[in-house]
């Protein structure tokens, strides 16, 4: 049974304007937080036997992963991260073919770093560079320009990463979408072999929020954004890269294996504070608070931490239960997670799970969008249209 283990890292040289996820950018405790995720991982490692790691859906590619995410975990000193990634594959038994990705920033990965994240047996690399556009760059209050991306991606191959991601995000005022095909087209010739594009989103409590909220139309109009989301899906699909999720593209056999497990509905363990997990019936989290996650981890028990996993304690400081899901509520989940893929919603294999078929489940929902023209059935597979994915949201949204 592949296991799947994410890793979140919260700190950050400093904080973009746009970013909400969890981060800090006093480092100071970072030594202290290494050393309680390897306490956490050696209590997990205790309490879960090699069944754990079961899966609703098929794990099509039934790997063990890793993912190191955040924040920037290029930020702390490299030995901390390999330390702990020294731990996981001890205390998970982790295979040796495993997909093992750490997530990083233009502006902090140095040759030496990236030499010593291969040698502990990382393979996967992915890379927020977000815009080769300098004005692009200077809008998202980014700390590296488009030398510094390009630069780093370089450093990359040259230390011997095969395996390279680059995001980029659509949507920012002053973009073209003329900008974001040279930015493809330069990442292609630079060796990355996937690229996730994610559209600027306007997060509540950031200070974008606050200087785009009431004027991001007159910069990005609705008809813009899909006018560039369809170019840029395009111009990424002649470029030889395969669209496998709405926000995911990559060329042949690159797929993230680790987030395809996401959306196959597949069981992962989460580490550190800020990290969300999802075993059994249970989305539990870890609340975004770095040295409560310190304290917690040095004080807690391993029979406390086991009651926890298996749903049977609340109340602790740091670990808690976000969502407790029924069979129906896992069934909605199929549909949100499945809908955002080419591969779409297996028919035979959602029957298999839940012993109903998908289309009496929701007929309603299935049915109405068919007829809009927003979802296709071809054989035993349901998935979204090309107007379907302009309008993914709302199709997404009648199945929740
Ligand atoms: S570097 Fe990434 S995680 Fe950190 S603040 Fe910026 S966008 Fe957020």
């Amino acid at each position: 049974m592949a296991r799947h283990i994410y890793v979140h890292n919260p700190f950050c040289v400093r904080k973009c304007p746009y970013c909400d996820f969890y981060s800090v950018t006093d480092c100071s405790c970072a030594e202290a937080f290494y050393k309680a995720a390897v306490r956490e991982v050696k209590l997990i490692g205790s309490v879960t036997d090699e069944n754990t790691g079961t899966n609703l859906l098929t794990d099509i590619d039934n790997k063990d992963t890793v993912y190191f995410g955040g924040g920037t975990p290029t930020v702390p000193d490299s030995r901390f991260v390999c330390e702990l990634l020294g731990e996981i594959k001890k205390a998970f038994n982790i295979a040796p073919d495993a997909e093992i990705t750490i997530e990083a920033n233009p502006s902090s990965v140095t040759s030496e770093k990236l030499t010593e994240y291969l040698q502990a047996g990382f393979n996967r690399i992915s890379l927020g560079v977000q815009s080769l556009d300098d004005e692009v760059l200077k809008v998202l209050g980014r700390l590296h320009d488009s030398k510094g991306a390009i630069d780093a991606l370089k450093k990359i191959s040259d230390a011997g990463f095969t395996n390279i991601s680059a995001d980029l995000i659509t949507g920012v005022p002053g973009e073209t979408l003329d900008g974001i095909k040279r930015d493809i087209g330069t990442f292609r010739d630079l060796g990355v072999k996937h690229i996730s594009t994610y559209s600027l989103m306007l997060e509540e409590d950031t200070p974008f929020y606050d200087r785009y909220n009431k004027t991001i139309e007159e910069y990005i109009s609705p008809e813009l954004e899909r006018e560039m989301y369809h170019g840029t899906r395009a111009f990424l699909n002649e470029s030889g890269y395969e669209t496998y999720e709405i926000s995911n593209s990559c060329m042949p056999g690159f797929r993230s294996i680790h987030n395809s497990s996401y959306w196959n509905s597949c069981e992962y363990f989460a580490i550190g504070a800020g990290a969300h997990g999802f075993l059994g019936d249970m989305r539990y989290g870890h609340r975004d608070d770095v040295r409560a996650y310190i304290e917690e981890m040095n004080t807690i028990t391993s029979d406390t931490y086991k009651a926890f996993l298996e749903g049977n304690v609340s109340g602790l400081k740091l670990l808690y239960i976000e969502e407790e899901l029924s069979r129906e509520d896992k069934m909605r989940e199929v549909a949100f997670l499945r809908l955002r893929t080419s591969d779409g919603i297996l028919l035979d294999e959602f029957k298999k799970v839940f012993g109903v078929e998908f289309e009496d489940v929701f007929a309603d929902e299935v049915k109405t969008n068919i007829e809009k023209g927003l979802l296709e059935r071809k054989e035993r597979t349901l998935r979204l249209t090309r107007s379907g994915l302009d309008l993914a949201n709302v199709v997404i949204k009648d199945f929740l």
